[in-house]
């Protein structure tokens, strides 16, 4: 009954506390992250999928910053290693920002090219990392009927280890399946996604 739980969650962060939500959008400037057989490069599905999830959270009354709004990496331009660079500085930039939760947005990949469907993972042993991503997920399978996958724990990626507060990344689909790529670069299916995680972190703030 999304209609209820939407009222009752505008109501309750309304009235109790604004939220600060960091959405982490990965890649960008010369780090186009994954790239699909036809050329789709993930940084720009990562953005416009950030952007309309910046739109649907707004309207819920939280506070959300992106970590990019445009075509750039974070990375400083004097150093060799630009990729962790990019990660501390966006890890900085949460600390900075001290947000409730931070969600990355990314597009998956795989030698497989049958491989489809969205995926969440949260860091292994943290229950709010957890939460966040079940709650996530489950919004994100009523969205395609034939994504079984489910939240999954990782003890390994940088920016959940780091992470001051309780961090997800959402793998949106993969940029391998070529039918599922013409899905991610649609925008009515971005703002389909965008709506499901919303869905998703309002579920879980109100827990
Ligand atoms: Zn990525």
């Amino acid at each position: 009954m999304p209609f209820l739980v939407l009222f009752f969650l505008c109501f309750s962060s309304i009235h109790n506390h604004q939220y600060l939500h960091n959405l982490h959008v990965p890649h960008g400037g010369s780090d186009p992250g994954k790239v699909s057989t036809s050329g789709i490069e993930e940084k720009n599905v990562n953005l416009a999928i950030a952007r309309y999830l910046q739109d649907y959270l707004i309207a819920q009354d939280y506070t959300v910053f992106l970590t990019r709004d445009t075509d750039c990496g974070l990375y400083d331009e004097n150093v060799s290693n630009k990729k962790r660079s990019d990660l501390n500085n966006r890890i900085k930039f949460f600390t900075e920002k001290n947000a409730d939760l931070v969600i990355s947005i990314h597009q998956n990949s795989y030698p497989d090219q049958t491989q489809h469907g969205a995926q969440t993972f949260y860091y292994t042993g943290n229950d709010n990392s957890k939460a966040l991503a079940e709650n996530i997920q489950e919004s994100l399978l009523s969205i395609d009927s034939t994504n079984k996958r489910k939240a999954k724990a990782n003890d390994s990626y940088y920016l959940l280890k780091h992470c001051p507060s309780p961090a997800v990344i959402v793998e949106c689909g993969f940029l391998s399946n070529p039918e599922e790529t013409e899905r991610l670069t649609d925008s009515n299916y971005q703002k389909n996604l965008s709506y499901a995680i919303s869905i998703g972190v309002c579920r879980y703030m109100n827990k």
